[in-house]
């Protein structure tokens, strides 16, 4: 994952000897973004409301301040009750999370539970047994240690939710409320979450007082390096559309992102009927199909993977080709994440994103957030010239455009009907001269106008 630094140092943080030993130790030279952002308040007793995603190195953003605080401050019950909590979504987060305090407090006395389900409860009772300063859990097994009394939380001096919009997405909003009132009201807390809906955001008015607000997204070269075009076309060809640019020889792995679970799974069905291989990952599904279909997408068994945008949360796949936004996001924000899924690692990566007609005020928020224009591909056989001709852009003061003025390809344009094939076979590539075929499914001629 590109990590993005600041020319801060360290230093300049406060942070406890011991810690900057550790942080040395990691050959980190500079804070990341957030990590510049974020410690001094939380070193001063803040609340935080952090927008990150995973590798943007919010982890240590939130476990430094706290090893600072526990080391400096001794609890005056030993360690008997917890006074820090970390909840998380998944185990494998729990257990990233467990390893950077471990790394981060290797010179501190400071003791650690990892609380997660679907495991034996003896060992995590008998680690709670001995006393611990610091909890990593998710929310179910949280609960139920507490409900059998194996877990106080009255000394619960920091609480943070990491990866909020997540833990909605998978149905853990009555837990985390639970969880808040089990601690006392002045604790210190903070939130991270890669996006924030208005779900999310109704949540932080109630766990969180008077915040500071941090935000980072993944470093904007990545986001200038990709090939990013917009294709319009009605809602109701969007499906054909996708077939249609499948067969795009230059795409060898795609993520696509839908913006509902359902939505996801219909994308996947109707591919499967046209003979594509594709998985889906979402929130309703369970981790491990989650983690196969991940890893079969990996291994290159799939070359299609549709997803949600909270369940791509901290996918690193490498060798992602195109990400195709079958529908925009409601948020600009959700857009650049997703579209840095492709084109890491210096390569060169294709997004492209289906725009209908009521999505056109999305396409104009993610213009100003990117503050670029996206080109237009008006020769493909779908394309809408009525949602182009209304195209305004998020750049400038209310420009109109026509799709062929701003680096679209020429030809075609219709009125929403399947054009002629021009037996176009390597349209979106971004790696000219590498030709691929998708093996799994029967050639046939598509993309083109
Ligand atoms: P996270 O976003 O917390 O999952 O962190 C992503 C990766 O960045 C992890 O492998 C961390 O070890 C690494 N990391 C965190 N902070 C820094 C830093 N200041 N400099 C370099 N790498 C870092």
């Amino acid at each position: 994952m590109l990590m993005e630094s600041t020319t801060a140092s360290f230093d300049a943080l406060n942070l406890s000897d011991p810690i900057c030993r550790a942080v040395q130790s990691e050959k980190y030279t500079n804070p990341t973004p957030i990590q510049h952002q974020a410690i001094p308040h939380l070193l001063q007793g803040r609340d935080l409301l952090g927008c990150a995603q995973t590798g943007t190195g919010k982890t240590a953003a939130f476990a430094l301040p706290i090893l600072h605080l526990l080391s400096e401050n001794p609890s005056a019950s030993g360690s008997k009750s917890p006074r820090a909590l970390v909840l998380t979504p998944t185990r494998e987060l729990a257990l990233q999370i467990s390893d950077s305090f471990r790394v981060y407090g290797r010179h501190l006395k400071l003791k650690q539970a990892l609380v997660f389900g679907g495991v034996s409860l003896k060992p995590q009772i008998n680690t709670l047994k001995r006393g611990v300063d610091i909890v990593i859990a998710t929310p179910g097994r949280l609960i139920d240690l507490y409900q059998q009394r194996h877990l106080r939380l009255d000394n619960i001096k920091v609480l943070v939710l990491d990866e909020a919009d997540r833990m909605l997405d998978m149905g853990f909003l009555p837990d985390i409320k639970k969880i808040y009132a089990m601690t006392p009201k002045d604790r210190q807390s903070m939130l991270f979450s890669a996006t924030l809906p208005d779900e999310i955001l109704r949540l932080t008015k109630n766990f969180l007082n008077d915040p500071v607000r941090v935000s980072v997204n993944p470093p904007a070269s990545t986001v200038e390096k990709i090939d990013q075009r917009v294709l319009f076309v009605d809602r109701e060809n969007k499906g054909a559309l996708l077939e249609s640019v499948l067969q795009d020889e230059s795409i060898e792995k795609a993520l696509i992102f839908a913006r509902t679970k359902h939505g996801a799974n219909k994308i996947v069905k109707n591919l499967s009927r046209a003979r594509i291989k594709a998985d889906a990952i979402h929130g309703n599904k369970s981790q491990s199909a989650r983690m196969e279909a991940l890893q079969k997408f990996r291994a290159g068994k799939v070359q299609v993977l549709v997803a949600t945008d909270i369940a791509s949360r901290g996918l690193d796949v490498d060798g992602i080709t195109h990400v195709i936004n079958y529908e925009l996001p409601n948020e600009a924000e959700s857009y650049v994440h997703r579209v840095g899924r492709t084109a890491r690692a210096g390569a060169v990566g294709v997004a492209l994103s289906f725009c209908d007609a009521g999505e056109k005020g999305y396409l104009r928020q993610i213009e100003k957030t990117i503050n670029r224009v996206v080109n237009v591909v008006d020769d493909h056989p779908y394309h809408s010239e009525s949602i182009a001709a209304k195209r305004v852009s998020g750049i400038g003061a209310g420009k109109k455009f026509n799709g062929r003025r701003n680096g679209g390809h020429s030809a075609a344009g219709s009125s929403g009907k399947p054009g002629k094939n021009q037996n176009r076979k390597k349209f979106f590539s971004a790696k000219p001269g590498k030709r691929t075929r998708f093996k799994s499914r029967t050639p046939r001629t598509a993309v083109s106008a």
